[in-house]
């Protein structure tokens, strides 16, 4: 998988994933990350990059020029045109599904607003994407394009260590993952689920799927509609719902 961030602040990004698991897969060139300064393709004496909105209003707006011309140049080095997808509170919330679907690609590039955005013309001609991280509104797209890449990057064969790890995460088959438990057995007179010191691996997988269920119930039950559950999950789940009317009627 090759990154390539469109940004202006290029240290930005480099540092935050230059650091652990992504760093050393980037390392081991697993992956490969690169920024791109947009001020490069400034082609204004002062390196500008944006200028006052038309029509009024307040801040800046990232200019066309620069932009496109430096995605142009990735793609004339890269002799091919990735998918462009523009950070922005605007596009599609980013989700599990999403990073499943764009680990399978070779090249993303990440296009990063700043100020009030990008002119909207850059948008039209380069964006094959629009993505958000969540119904708020942040300075740049630098923090929300780092979320995606760390979050596409751990699906990328070889990034972790355990490849069984990815799989069986919260939001793999829309549920929430069990709860997880290390040493020491006892901690501040709180112990250690009893099954998982069993070496019972049937009953470990089945109590870890009623937790799995539970806590999806519990925190997150819209995910439950689209999960794919079998009759005895089912059942689980309506003798929960039972309990609920029952102590509650
Ligand atoms: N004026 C824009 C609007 O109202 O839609 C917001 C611009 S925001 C201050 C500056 C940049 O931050 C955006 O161009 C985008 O790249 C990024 N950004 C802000 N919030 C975001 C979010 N929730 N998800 C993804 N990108 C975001």
């Amino acid at each position: 998988m090759n990154y390539h961030i469109l940004t202006l602040f290029p240290d930005m990004v480099l540092n935050g994933l230059h650091t652990s698991i992504i760093g050393r897969a980037a390392e081991k060139g697993i992956l490969s990350i690169e920024a791109i300064d947009i001020r490069d393709y400034s082609k204004d004496k002062h390196r500008h990059v944006d200028d006052a909105p038309y029509g009024g209003g307040a801040g800046m707006v990232m200019q066309p020029g620069p932009v496109c011309d430096s995605y142009e140049a990735l793609c004339a080095r890269l002799g091919k045109r990735p998918r462009v997808l523009y950070m922005t509170p605007q596009g599609r919330v980013f989700n599990q599904k999403i990073a499943e679907e764009l680990a399978k690609e070779e090249d993303l590039v990440f296009l990063c607003g700043h100020y009030e955005g990008i002119d909207e013309r850059a948008l039209d001609r380069i964006v094959t994407d629009f993505l958000s991280i969540g119904d708020y509104v942040l300075t740049g797209g630098e923090l929300p394009a780092m979320v995606m890449i760390d979050c596409i990057s751990r699906l990328v064969p070889g990034v972790l260590n355990n490849e069984e790890s990815a799989q069986t995460e919260s939001f793999c088959d829309n549920l929430l993952e069990y709860p997880q438990y290390t040493r020491p057995e006892y901690y501040e007179g709180m112990r250690v689920p009893e099954v998982l010191l069993s070496g019972h691996h049937k009953n470990i997988e089945a109590w870890r799927r009623q937790q799995s269920l539970l806590r999806t119930w519990q925190r997150r039950p819209d995910l439950l509609k689209e999960a794919q559950l079998t009759k005895k999950d089912l059942e689980f789940l309506k003798a929960l719902e039972e309990e609920k009317q029952g102590k509650n009627p």
